[in-house]
């Protein structure tokens, strides 16, 4: 089926427990309230996306198991166009998540299939990118298989875009100057800034840098557009692209009021959200995208969990008009 976003990213099972403090090394403890589910950043991202009404395909791989079949059953209920590569020779990816009582977070992730994904899979794929107009990464797979996904969108004339999370270790400027808009939090901005341009700025200190320092850091990091999410302080964007010659602007836009309870997987509700907008070819304005991807990700942190949270369109429209 013809799909607007393309999302290539991965898939895990959180396994999550709340415990009352962590356990020391050696240590036994009990945990309580266990529960289940989808995660995995490319996973939900392309939730977030279609529960937005447009049609969306999710690239990665999984194993032979279990929960790999459980991960392909829920996309074809979500909606979404699942496009597997089955591995043989690993298993599903898979998180362990402890949450204190404090609301603090331990949490160990086995990304297993996803880092096998295998670039030939994803040029096997070629049809899914004719049809798309927008590719959605993360760096949860191996970086071979993103750089081919950033560019097999490029041949495809797609508009490109790279959430760099988490930051990879061997990340480059060739990868990164592949996107046509990266979408970091402040961390991943903070990290961005100090590998790439040798420019320490911390990670408090980002939301509340001067409109003129943030989008020279912004114009250094890339060609393309950035939008810089800030937490509760919604996000700021630098965008234009230099490369085609496009008029630099840059500005703020406002979180929306909510009552947070958890903000796990705010960044993902906002990444999916708005390549959602930029498919849409009824929302004709950058910010306007970015506007409404700020209101999905507000109302996700008003429930607990990730990719289930995610709200859906109308849930949006009802609450924010
Ligand atoms: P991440 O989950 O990757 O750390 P952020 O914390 O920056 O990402 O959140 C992504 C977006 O979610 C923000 O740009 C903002 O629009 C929205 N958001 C996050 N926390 C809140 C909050 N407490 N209130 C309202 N909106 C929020």
């Amino acid at each position: 089926m013809a799909c607007k976003v393309v999302v290539v990213g991965s898939y895990n099972q959180d396994h999550v427990w709340q415990v009352d403090r962590f356990p020391q090394p050696g240590e036994t403890r009990r945990g309580g309230g266990f529960r289940t589910g989808p995660g995995g950043k490319g996973f939900n991202q392309a939730i977030a996306c279609v529960r937005q009404d447009v049609t969306t395909a999710f690239v990665g791989a999984r194993g032979h198991d279990a929960l790999g079949d459980g991960a392909a059953a829920l996309a074809e209920a979500e909606g979404l166009t699942g496009c597997w590569q089955v591995r043989e020779d690993v298993p599903t990816g898979t998180a362990a998540i402890l949450v204190e009582a404090s609301g603090q977070n331990q949490i160990i992730v086995d990304l297993a299939a996803n880092e096998r994904l295998d670039p030939d899979f994803l040029c096997t794929q070629s049809a899914l990118f004719a049809d798309a107009r927008v590719l959605l990464a993360q760096l949860e797979n191996n970086l071979d298989a993103t750089r081919t996904a950033l560019q097999l969108g490029g041949e495809h004339e797609l508009i490109r875009v790279l959430n760099p999370a988490p930051v990879h270790p061997d990340l480059d400027a060739d990868l990164l100057g592949l996107a046509d808009v990266l979408t970091p939090n402040e961390s991943e901005f903070a990290q961005l800034c100090a590998r790439f341009l040798d420019t320490e700025v911390a990670t408090d200190d980002v939301a509340t840098l001067d409109d003129e320092r943030l989008h020279a850091l912004c114009r250094q990091l890339c060609g393309g557009s950035v939008v810089v999410t800030l937490g509760r302080h919604g996000s700021f964007v630098s965008h234009g692209d230099a490369r085609r010659g496009d008029e630099a602007a840059c500005y703020r836009v406002a979180a929306e009021t909510v009552k947070a309870i958890d903000t796990t997987g705010a960044g993902d509700a906002f990444c999916g959200a708005l390549v959602a907008g930029l498919a849409d070819e009824r929302v004709t304005r950058f910010a306007d995208a970015v506007r409404h991807a700020g209101r999905v990700a507000a109302l996700s942190t008003e429930r607990a969990g990730a990719a289930t949270a995610m709200p859906r369109r109308d849930e949006v429209v009802a609450r924010f008009g």
